[in-house]
């Protein structure tokens, strides 16, 4: 289904930093956090990379396994209400 509203969206991760947001990963199967961080992400991969849908291929260094899921998470350190910063689905 196709938004209905061209307002506000953040699709990158380039739109996550704009938006003082911030990524956690972490390995589903021995539920560690990864020491990967947005910012090295964006070095990675690049500001144009979408997160909706994908999967940053990494692995845990720990356990091996490649279940690593990404949490979005707000900054708290924001200094600007941005409303809502995701569209209602
Ligand atoms: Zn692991």
């Amino acid at each position: 289904m196709k938004p209905t509203h061209q307002s506000f969206t953040i699709s990158t991760l380039g739109d996550l930093v704009d938006n003082g947001m911030g990524i956690a990963w972490a390995c589903d199967d021995c539920h560690r956090d990864l020491d990967l961080t947005l910012s090295r992400a964006i070095e990675m991969w690049g500001h144009d990379q979408t997160y909706v849908r994908w999967k940053a291929p990494v692995r845990c260094v720990r356990c091996g396994s490649r279940n690593v899921s990404m949490r979005i998470r707000a900054n708290t350190t924001i200094k600007q209400a941005t409303g809502r910063p995701f569209e209602p689905s």
